[in-house]
């Protein structure tokens, strides 16, 4: 038997690194003008854009799902990674 996600704890776990991001990104965003941002940036960018869409994918109740071939997601690979969107087999082909 699968185990279910616990969706729970991991809308908390994802709002909680929103929140982190968040502060890394904004500050810099509001003083950059065509600058070039650093590779972190755009790493954690990147990262808040994955968690914005995974809290949607909860609400719409669609989380846990692989976004490529529509296979849940294993729990362990959640659990290390809860924004991700992609099942194992999806990010390494
Ligand atoms: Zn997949």
């Amino acid at each position: 038997m699968v185990k279910e996600p616990d969706l729970t704890v991991f809308k908390q776990q994802l709002l909680v690194r929103r929140q982190q991001l968040a502060g890394l990104i904004q500050p810099k965003a509001l003083h950059i003008h065509g600058k070039k941002t650093k590779s972190v940036d755009q790493q954690a960018q990147l990262e808040y854009s994955q968690i914005k869409k995974a809290l949607a994918r909860i609400e719409a109740g669609t989380y846990g799902q692989c976004v490529v071939c529509g296979e849940m997601i294993d729990g362990m690979r959640l659990e290390a990674y809860p924004h991700t969107p992609f099942c194992r087999s999806c990010v390494s082909p």
